[in-house]
Formats: structure tokens, C-alpha cells, sequence
């Protein structure tokens, strides 16, 4: 009788601990997530994207460690309330509409702001990875339009 009370507390202390951490703090463990592949629609070349979100964390904001190849970019897009970039590794490049591309490499910090048409991506020699954070506006965090030419990508 009385190992049985015991093993009855033990599980009321367990399922409280549980439920706390529901309620309160998610997580994501690592490798739970698969990486997808950039759409043709959205992007040129060859890009791994790996979503990062726990919870509901993706209702306020659209997080991903973006990894593209050499030559590979974004298509032209905006971001409803702008867009930081965080470069991790390698060297790209970065664009606003009507300006010249701007080099990007390791540690560089980049904010997009809202409506700016731009894209992103590798150089043509390095491979680019970045963490791309943008912030969610009626319930949508970019909004895609034509892609990069190679003839727009390719000019010096
Ligand atoms: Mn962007």
C-alpha cells in the first residue's frame, strides 16, 4: 500500500512538470526538422533551407538557416515588415531594386526594411549561408516576385 501512494505521487509530480513545459517553454530538439530545397519559383540554384521554430514561434516570425551554392539566390521579393539577415559562413551578395549589389560575408548583420524590393544570395565563386529572420504581418513574411536573370546576376 504505501509503495503504491509513492508511485502515485511521483506520477502527479511528473504529469505537472509535463504540463508546465507545454504551456511555457517549447522546444525543438535538433535534427527533428527536415531541410527542403528552395522552389524553382523562388529561387535560382541550389538552396537548403532548414526551418527554425518552436512552439508557436512561427505566427510572429519566419526564422531560417538559409544555405545557398555558389550562384544561387533569391527571386526578387519584399518583406511586409522588413527582414535581418545574419550571415554564418562564406561570401554573397545582397540587392535593393535600382541600387548596386552590396557584398556580404561572415558576422555581417543586414536589415531589409519593410516594402524594399531585393534579393539575396551567393557569390558566384563562394557558397553563402545566412539565418534569415522576417517579421510576420497579416499572417505572411515576404511576398515573391520574378526571379534574378542570370544576365542581372552576372553583371558586374
Ligand atoms: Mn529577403
Amino acid at each position: 500500500m504505501r509503495k503504491n501512494l509513492i508511485a502515485a505521487g511521483t506520477s502527479i509530480v511528473m504529469m505537472g512538470a509535463a504540463s508546465a513545459h507545454a504551456q511555457g517553454i517549447q522546444i525543438t530538439p535538433a535534427g527533428t526538422t527536415p531541410t527542403t530545397l528552395g522552389t524553382a519559383q523562388n529561387f535560382n540554384g541550389h538552396v537548403a533551407v532548414d526551418i527554425k521554430s518552436a512552439g508557436g514561434s512561427g505566427q510572429h516570425g519566419s526564422v531560417g538557416m538559409v544555405d545557398f551554392a555558389p550562384g544561387a539566390r533569391t527571386a526578387w521579393h519584399t518583406h511586409p515588415v522588413g527582414q535581418l539577415l545574419i550571415v554564418t559562413d562564406g561570401k554573397g551578395w545582397v540587392q535593393e531594386d535600382g541600387q548596386p549589389r552590396r557584398e556580404i560575408q561572415a558576422a555581417d548583420v543586414v536589415w531589409i526594411s519593410a516594402g524594399v524590393k531585393h534579393w539575396h544570395g551567393a557569390a558566384q565563386a563562394h557558397g553563402m549561408r545566412h539565418l534569415a529572420i522576417a517579421y510576420v504581418q497579416g499572417g505572411k513574411s515576404a511576398d515573391w516576385k520574378e526571379l534574378v536573370s542570370d544576365e542581372h546576376y552576372n553583371a558586374r
